[in-house]
């Protein structure tokens, strides 16, 4: 029989880095931590492989992959995906080609079922000398006087038990651990949406090299993914205003199935679809912490911040910032006197590339942006640009980022021209934003 351990007794363990949460982000960031030379252990509270939602990945992810050394592994489970689909009236698809982006070191990504993403990356980290632990759940953590922590309190297989590490990364996605305890969370006003979503079976796909797209939908009331999976699996989710979300009474499926066949091209590919998962339902979701990063600790990932997944950007950011987030705690961990400083770039970084995405996200629904994404025009290469920020190519990226700003001015430009309707927009925008959902956090075990 296993010792139960006793936290008040026992004195805590000591580690250079603890990670909280083992998904994409503290997967990333404690096996790149491990393999600079630090001790570090990752705390996950469920166990490998676990149902995630968050299945397509960008382009931009995939350097990082090859950078962590599991591209290979990552292959192995993908459906290839070359670009992204918006579908414009009239059946046609408008298709933002990868290969057609400004610059970047990949014009591909996958799509993957995040229980077999999540645990290539959690088995990797192991392998890399992360003591990663499942099973376990981190509640309390103390702090000290100057702010840092001192105590982190976690119960796994064999009871309760502590740790003080000298830096603490929190990588606990939408549970956001360090954001509640700190009261640091705020929820995104601008962007208040929820979603519904499962996986079936027997979904139409779209043919030749376009058949592993993700393919986005505009309904009546929000957008809907369609993502290629493998063994003929297709993930189907529609995020909706609030208002709408609670028209769907009790019946989660039905309203999907309703919302999904509101949809005439969405509906021809579901003739023989069947479902082969759960229905799941999450509200309210788009949120940021104040900050990043305080005395002894750092977020990553969802963890700090969560944008809508229109772009499929989730992974990538959790990823990107996980990464750079590792040099930030190996520099910081090696110089303490200037944590503070170094943990402030990053934050600075991570924010700047966040905000393009954001700034497309609060306008995709718009009749403004529907028209610019149906008309595409290659001035200068800002079409070019816009495929860039798709791909995430947003992060130290100047020729990217001044040719999206010309995008912006010709989108204030073409709204000029279209401000009735623009305006109708913005005030049910402004009502939906004040609606409130709220749902579960899809993070597997309690
Ligand atoms: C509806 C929807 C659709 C999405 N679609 C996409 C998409 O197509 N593409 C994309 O890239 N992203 C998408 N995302 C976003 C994506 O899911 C996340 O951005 C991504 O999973 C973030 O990774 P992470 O490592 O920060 O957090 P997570 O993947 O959530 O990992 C956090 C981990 O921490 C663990 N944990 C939490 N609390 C504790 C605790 N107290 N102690 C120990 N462990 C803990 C959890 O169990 C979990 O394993 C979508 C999100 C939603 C809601």
């Amino acid at each position: 029989m296993s010792e139960v351990r006793n936290c008040a007794i026992d004195a805590p363990e000591a580690c250079d880095v603890l990670v909280v949460g083992g998904g994409p982000a503290g997967s990333t960031v404690a096996t790149l931590l491990a393999r600079a030379g630090w001790s570090v252990t990752m705390l996950e509270k469920a166990a490998h492989p676990r149902f995630h939602i968050g299945e397509s990945l960008l382009p931009m992810n995939m350097p990082i992959l090859e950078r962590l050394g599991v591209l290979e592994k990552v292959r192995e489970i993908g459906v290839l995906k070359r670009g992204a689909d918006f579908p414009v009236e009239g059946g046609r698809y408008n298709v933002f080609h990868f290969d057609h982006a400004l610059r970047g070191s990949s014009d591909f990504a996958f799509q993957v079922k995040r229980e077999e993403f999540d645990q290539i990356l959690f088995e990797h980290a192991r392998e890399a000398g992360v003591d990663a632990r499942e099973n376990t759940k981190v509640g309390k953590v103390e702090f000290g006087d100057d702010g840092r922590p001192v105590r982190v309190h976690a119960t796994g297989p064999d009871g309760a038990y502590s740790l003080r590490p000298k830096l603490l990364v929190d990588a606990t996605g939408r549970d956001t651990l360090l954001g509640g305890a700190l009261k640091l969370k705020k929820r995104n006003d601008r962007h208040q949406s929820a979603a519904v979503f499962s996986h079936y079976r027997g979904v139409s796909r779209r043919e030749g090299p376009d058949a592993g797209n993700i393919t986005v939908y505009r309904h009546a009331h929000g957008w809907m993914w369609f993502i290629p999976l493998r063994e003929d699996v297709m993930s189907i989710g529609a995020v909706c205003s609030p208002e709408y979300l609670k028209e769907r009474g009790g019946d989660s499926e039905a309203f999907l199935m309703r919302t999904i066949l509101s949809v005439p091209e969405a509906a021809e590919r579901m003739a023989g679809a069947e479902r082969v998962a759960p229905v799941h339902a999450t509200g309210n979701y788009a949120y940021e912490c104040t900050r990043m990063h305080g005395p002894g600790w750092l977020m990553v990932g969802d963890a700090y911040a969560f944008v809508d997944p229109m772009f499929s950007s989730g992974v990538f950011l959790a990823m990107h910032s996980a990464e750079q987030g590792a040099k930030a705690v190996d520099a910081a961990l090696r110089e303490p006197a200037r944590e503070a400083s170094i943990f402030k770039a990053l934050q600075k970084e991570f924010d700047t590339g966040i905000d393009e995405f954001k700034w497309f996200i609060y306008r995709f629904t718009s009749p403004t942006m529907k028209h610019l994404f149906a008309n595409p025009r290659d001035v200068i290469g800002v079409e070019r640009a816009v495929v860039s920020m798709l791909a995430g190519d947003v992060f130290d990226a100047r020729p990217v980022v001044w040719r999206l700003r010309i995008f912006r001015l010709i989108y204030s430009l073409t709204a000029l021209s279209m401000v009735r309707t623009a305006v109708r927009n913005w005030f049910a925008r402004r009502r939906q934003a004040r609606m409130g959902f709220e749902g579960d956090t899809l993070q597997g075990a309690p």
